[in-house]
């Protein structure tokens, strides 16, 4: 594909305004390099040389069907000719309507209300609010419910509500002076198990931790936040199985509300359309972004329950309403890309390919584990990790400063796979589309990368 004719700007001035003026998000500016995509086509990226990759972390974990998908470009091109963006504070939409009520269907049952916003941080913030408010206006109220029950290196966003949920010490830190009062429970690493904890007794051991904390804060508790099964921005930190059921009956046990956050593991990353089907889990809140409109634009859902919802019925002069919105809310492009986006769910009957995908990824993953410096293989779905270390037998982590994870992901750039690590994590994320061959390509890359920067042992980070 060419360059329309009146390209007003020559690349060379693109890359230097592209390092000059545009901050880009988690990102080094003294050291960055531009790479600048210029078109995209089912799994593949094209930067403006004319080099390909394999878009292997799905755009930041939000492609689902492939780039360029004929069904979603139409429905948004048709959206489009209707109305790129109307209100829905006191207003509506046709396409806004019917992602409502398509998302209920699909939900666990149980999940009967949405509310639109426009990405993942906003979606958990939502749900803190409508959490914190409905324990206000529920009978009888329970306004000493101040507090939130959040997980080790748990990840939830960037707006300040999402970061004091969060735990990522390097993102989070340094804004703790800002940020409201959370109960911190043990990550459930299934790597990284407790001193004595066998993997055998990893969830109960987190279960139990869990539990106590449960017991002694439950009366003070708005609710327990989650990324259930993979904690993906902590380095895809996979929960041992049934953790998350177990949760979900102590929450329902202690009288806590249960906020899942889906924004990553949603939209059939992890096999079922959604996370907590696997271990049979209805939460109170339901957050889900990314993968909601296939990658293709900013819209989030927050969904939850008719309990919840009638909290905040009464009439205006009671002031029960929600009072929190964006301008946003449920654009009705984004609602067309979603509703389009599960419609080829169905029609491609995605999930139903899952497996065998899942299946040849884990062989590549197998292969991968037997070279030096892998510590970890794990999966969950199309979710997959591989994670290096200075010692396996000790588990012990390379230092940061040597930013590992970066070399082996630059070796798969020049290899025609586009991948961003987490640390010392190689994260492989790639669309649900990806077919058995790309797969084939992406485990190849992987191992070659790692091996020629074993072989290499000082390749440079960049
Ligand atoms: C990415 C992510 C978010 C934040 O979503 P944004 O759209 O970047 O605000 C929240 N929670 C989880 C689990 C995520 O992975």
């Amino acid at each position: 594909m060419s360059e329309p004719r009146s390209q007003p700007l020559d690349w060379e001035t693109l890359r230097r305004l592209d390092r000059q003026v545009f901050w880009h998000p988690f990102t080094q500016m003294a050291e960055y390099e531009p790479l600048i995509f210029t078109h995209a086509q089912g799994c593949w990226l094209f930067d403006h040389q004319g080099r390909r990759y394999l878009d292997g972390i799905s755009s930041l974990w939000c492609n689902i069907h492939g780039h360029r998908h004929p069904k979603i470009d139409q429905a948004v091109r048709e959206q489009l000719e209707r109305a790129a963006h109307t209100t829905a504070l006191g207003a509506s939409h046709p396409v806004g309507i019917r992602l409502a009520a398509r998302l209920v269907e699909l939900a666990p049952s149980g999940l009967e209300h949405v509310f639109f916003s426009d990405n993942g941080a906003t979606a958990v913030e939502v749900a803190l609010k409508m959490a914190f408010q409905f324990w206000r206006q529920c009978s009888p109220p329970q306004p000493q419910r101040t507090l939130y029950l959040a997980f080790g290196q748990a990840y939830h966003g960037d707006t300040l509500g999402s970061v004091s949920v969060g735990g990522v010490e390097l993102f989070h830190g340094m804004f703790e002076p800002l940020l409201f009062r959370v109960v911190r429970a043990p990550v459930p690493d299934g790597y990284r198990l407790p001193p004595g904890i066998s993997p055998q007794h990893a969830c109960q051991f987190y279960v139990e931790q869990f539990r106590r904390l449960l017991e002694k804060y439950h009366q003070q508790l708005v609710a327990v936040v989650m990324e259930p099964l993979v904690q993906a921005a902590a380095g895809m930190i996979m929960h041992p199985p049934g953790f998350l059921r177990q949760v979900a009956q102590l929450c329902r046990q202690y009288d806590v509300l249960l906020i899942l956050d889906e924004v990553a593991v949603g939209m059939g990353r992890t096999g079922t359309l959604f996370a907590c089907e696997q271990e049979g889990v209805c939460p109170d809140f339901l957050c889900l972004a990314k993968g909601l409109t296939g990658g293709y634009l900013p819209l989030a859902a927050t969904l939850t329950t008719h309990r919840v919802w009638e909290a905040f019925l009464g009439s205006y002069a009671q002031r029960r309403q929600f009072f929190h919105g964006h301008t946003y809310c449920g654009n009705p492009l984004g609602a067309a890309a979603a509703l389009a986006t599960l419609e080829v769910f169905e029609e491609e009957k995605t999930l139903e390919h899952l497996p065998a995908k899942a299946q040849r990824l884990q062989a590549h993953l197998d292969r991968i584990a037997q070279l030096p410096w892998v510590g970890d293989v794990r999966r969950r779905g199309l979710i997959a990790a591989v994670e290096l270390v200075r010692n396996r037998a000790t588990k012990e982590p390379f230092p940061w400063e040597q930013q590992r994870g970066w070399a082996v992901c630059h070796q798969a750039r020049r290899r025609g796979v586009f991948l961003r690590p987490l640390g010392n994590v190689i994260v492989l994320m790639p669309p649900l589309a990806i077919s058995l061959d790309e797969i084939d390509l992406l485990g190849q890359v992987v191992y070659e990368s790692i091996q020629a920067c074993f072989a290499q042992e000082n390749c440079p980070a960049h």
